[in-house]
């Protein structure tokens, strides 16, 4: 029989498009959406009320008591890890903190309580999903504690609330005050604790590392020792998704919403941590319709902290999930209850973690957008050639995520990303590189949008190929940036195409 011009055209459509079809990207991998569903809000409600179970979980609370306290608490969250699965690698990250400032009133032993699933094929890339398991009750303050809050929900930052100033005999007699911390962070252990025992049932390519910090309330204590820790090690942590203070979602003026979430990162343009944001909500959105993530380029919010912010300062991807709808009077408080948070929210934002912390773990790594090292000969005579870079791709800005440090060789300039304006000096030429093995990739996304716009508006799947050439595209007015996309669909966070900025140089004069 023969075929009508229309099935030939048909047919060459089909065959052009199962090389090029939207398929390649925006993929829905089955094995997230299993995890994503497998998340049990029954199984939060109940580690929630285990927690407030302590009584209270202040680091600085008698760790000697086997029912009641900082050290019961971790021993449980330890021991709920270890029966999760046997796969699961459990430790306890102990510091010995020496007295200091008004919270640490004495020298304490700061335990973080780590689960470690090991990835299959990448296992030196490390995905975290981290909370705070210490609670606060500041004692008698006045009444509403103005936002931005009684000295934030961590102090680090702090300086902006009015709040009156605590001694350390304050915070010495308030350690044993009850402390139930419920949403603060109750809410995102319970999170970090149900999302080890779902995800601990499936492989993943890149490791996943559930963190339960201490000292949060005292400074971000436990999280940075924790960054400190990591960068010592030459660890590679493509992506911290922290979780704090999500478990309300009526806020103290009455205001609704169950169906957001803020994604805390940082103010640079095109950072890591805003490349991981936008991943955020991409993967997240894409596997949640129902639920909208607020990109927020701030830190945090104002005048307060987290514990994403210490992986920020050792160079890598750190955001922070947390409700739009937050109440003041309850946090650090006696009223932090379970009564007083929603638990169905909580879980909701368990859910946008699994999905994004599944995708990226089944993801290739962010490609490489500079020079090999030896590759030599950079354009414009900056010959320095780029001993690799993060994921981020950020020279020097970051250079944690993976590979190593940019540093440019021999003290020469700072390395320049792979893009040029072609040989007609008006085009878009794009290069990169895998960072990761070629096997288990599928091809390419080239990601454009106006310098303006918060998120990538253009997505090209270009094919398995290292360049790309936009004809008659001007590189002076446009961001760019490439992902990876896996031979199962899932989709590496962007490498931007960063110029490193113009760095004063000294000019003589003659007299
Ligand atoms: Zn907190």
């Amino acid at each position: 029989m023969k075929m009508s011009r229309k099935a030939l055209a048909l047919g060459a459509a089909l065959c052009f498009f199962a090389g090029y079809s939207p398929a390649d990207e925006s993929a829905v991998n089955p094995q997230v959406v299993k995890v994503m569903n497998e998340v049990s809000e029954d199984r939060i409600k109940a580690i929630i009320e285990k927690l407030v179970s302590f009584g209270t979980r202040n680091t600085m609370s008698n760790a000697g008591d086997a029912a009641r306290g900082v050290g019961a608490a971790r021993q449980w969250i330890f021991d709920q890890f270890k029966s999760y699965s046997p796969r699961l690698e459990v430790r306890f990250d102990k510091f010995r903190v020496k007295k200091q400032g008004q919270r640490i009133f004495k020298d304490v032993d700061l335990y973080d309580v780590i689960a470690v699933l090991p990835g299959k094929t990448m296992p030196e890339t490390e995905v975290w999903i981290s909370g705070h398991y210490d609670s606060l009750n500041l004692g008698t303050r006045p009444a509403g504690g103005a936002a931005p809050g009684p000295g934030g929900d961590a102090a680090a930052g702090g300086g902006a609330a009015a709040a009156p100033q605590l001694t350390p005999a304050d915070y010495e007699k308030n350690a044993e005050l009850p402390a139930p911390g419920a949403c603060d962070d109750g809410s995102g252990i319970a999170a970090v604790m149900e999302l080890a025992r779902v995800m601990s049932q499936y492989d993943f390519d890149k490791t996943i590392v559930f963190a339960a910090f201490a000292g949060e309330e005292q400074g971000l204590v436990g999280s940075q020792l924790e960054a400190e820790k990591a960068h010592k090690e030459n660890t590679v942590i493509e992506a911290v998704l922290n979780n704090d203070i999500i478990g309300t979602e009526v806020s103290g003026t009455g205001r609704t919403g169950n169906a957001s979430v803020n994604v805390y990162s940082d103010e640079t343009m095109d950072s890591p941590s805003q490349e991981l944001s936008r991943y955020v909500r991409e993967i997240g959105e894409r596997y949640i319709p129902s639920m909208k993530v607020n990109t927020v380029f701030m830190g945090d919010r104002l005048g307060r902290g987290g514990d994403h912010t210490p992986f920020q300062w050792e160079g890598y991807a750190a955001v922070r999930f947390s409700t739009p709808n937050e109440i003041y009077a309850n946090q650090h408080h006696a009223t932090d209850t379970l009564e007083n948070m929603s638990v169905p929210y909580t879980a909701r934002v368990a859910r946008m973690n699994a999905v994004v912390a599944a995708s990226l773990a089944l993801a290739p790594k962010a490609p490489l957008v500079f020079r090999a090292a030896g590759q030599g000969g950079g354009r414009n005579g900056a010959g320095a050639a780029a001993g690799g870079t993060n994921a981020g791709g950020t020279p020097g800005a970051a250079g944690r995520g993976a590979d190593g440090a940019a540093a440019p060789a021999g003290g020469g300039r700072r390395p320049t990303p792979l893009i040029t304006r072609g040989r007609s000096q008006y085009d878009a030429q794009l290069q990169w590189r895998p960072a990761g093995p070629d096997s288990s990739i599928k091809g390419y996304v080239v990601v454009v949008r106006p310098t303006t716009a918060p998120y990538w508006e253009q997505q090209i799947y270009v094919g398995k190929v290292t360049e790309y050439l936009m004809k008659d595209v001007s590189i002076d007015d446009l961001k760019f940036g490439i992902k990876a996309i896996g031979m199962n669909g899932g989709e590496s966070l962007v490498t931007p195409y960063l110029y490193p900025p113009r760095v004063k140089a000294p000019i003589e004069t003659v007299q």
